[in-house]
């Protein structure tokens, strides 16, 4: 049975079970910023029982007037401080981010399937 998932308006599919093997490449690599709405916040500070500013200070950094998860330094490799390469996945799972959760179906990728293919082995052609 196919598990490929599609969205309209993309020429690619993504198979989630490339997720088991992959390491969490999308989670890990170059530096990058993972942004979350105040109602993202106020959902994981809530799955992490924290207070909402706890939270905010210990996790999250300013990127302008937006907030993004800070990551952690792995060598010459950044992880999102929320990845647990042990478990092999997300540790904020049920509460990630708009961001994670519509990746690799972003907008950015739409004419950039290639550079999506080198971070990606989920993604296939249709
Ligand atoms: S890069 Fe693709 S295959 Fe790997 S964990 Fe992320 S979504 Fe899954
Ligand atoms: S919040 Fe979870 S899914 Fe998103 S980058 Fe961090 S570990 Fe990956």
């Amino acid at each position: 049975m196919s598990t490929l998932m599609r969205e309209e308006g993309f020429r690619y599919a993504f198979n989630p079970l490339a997720c088991e093997s992959c390491e969490g490449r999308c989670c890990t690599g170059e530096s990058g910023y993972i942004y979350v709405s105040k109602a993202e916040i106020e959902k994981i500070a809530e799955l992490k029982n924290m207070d909402t500013r706890e939270f905010v200070e210990k996790y999250l950094f300013k990127k302008m007037y937006k907030y993004s998860i800070k990551e952690k330094k792995v060598g010459e490799s950044y992880e999102c401080i929320f990845y647990d390469k042990d478990a092999n996945g997300c540790t904020i799972y049920d509460a990630r981010p708009s961001q994670c959760k519509t990746f690799p179906f972003w907008d950015y990728y739409k004419k950039r399937v290639d550079e999506l293919k080198l971070e990606c082995p989920g993604i296939v052609d249709v």
